[in-house]
């Protein structure tokens, strides 16, 4: 990632720092945990959204480094996608007390900061790993009438300035119910495909 970019972004997290609206979560022990992208190899095209930091990105500072980190490494190849191509962030960029997921209040004030990475990123492809992300980011979901469950997870949809979305369910909750191991497997195939057959996305990224 260029230089500019990082120093933008570092704006952000400063930001994010002074917020008051996180202060509750800034507690003994828990730090902020900053959006990731590969410093050496070409810029991030692909924007990765998860929800909030668990116990081991908290302790790392940095995003999806525990169990739900290897999985989504393995899903992302699915789709034909590295992790290097990505700038993997979250919602919320604090771990929540107890690891819970993290609450609608918390979630809405991540969405400035998230919209400030996006321009900074300036992403072709954007990713929304689980629900949180979903109801913030994805059109649908921010309007309310599709929930994460109910869409065709993979497919990719236009966002008003040329670049695509999509939405897929969160790893850690496949990994809690294992039946759906397949049906997220196969929505990820299923990204790669479009992916494949949207050109400006295929001579990107593959
Ligand atoms: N789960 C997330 O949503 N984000 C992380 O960074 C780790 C686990």
């Amino acid at each position: 990632m260029s230089d500019g970019k990082w120093v933008r972004l570092l704006d952000v997290y400063g930001d994010i720092e002074d917020s008051k609206a996180w202060a509750h979560l800034r507690v003994p022990g828990i730090h902020l945990v900053p959006g990731d992208g590969p410093e050496t190899a070409e810029e991030a095209r692909v924007l990765v959204v998860g929800e909030a930091p668990g116990a081991v990105e908290n302790g790392a500072g940095r995003p999806f480094v525990g169990a739900s980190g290897r999985v989504l490494d393995e899903l992302l190849g699915l789709a034909g996608l590295a992790r290097e191509q990505c700038f993997i962030t979250n919602v919320v960029k604090y771990r929540p007390p107890g690891n819970a997921t993290p609450g609608l209040g918390d979630a809405i004030t991540g969405r400035p900061f998230l919209r400030a990475e996006f321009k900074i990123i300036d992403p072709i492809l954007t990713i929304c790993i689980g629900a949180v992300a979903h109801k913030i980011i994805h059109p649908f979901g921010v309007a309310g009438t599709e929930a994460l469950s109910k869409m065709d997870q993979g497919a990719l949809t236009p966002m008003r300035n040329g670049s695509y979305v999509t939405s897929l369910y969160h790893p850690a909750f496949a990994m809690r119910f294992p039946r759906l191991q397949e049906p997220l497997e196969a929505s990820w195939a299923q990204l790669g495909e479009e992916i494949a057959s949207t050109p400006s996305l295929a001579q990107a990224l593959i």
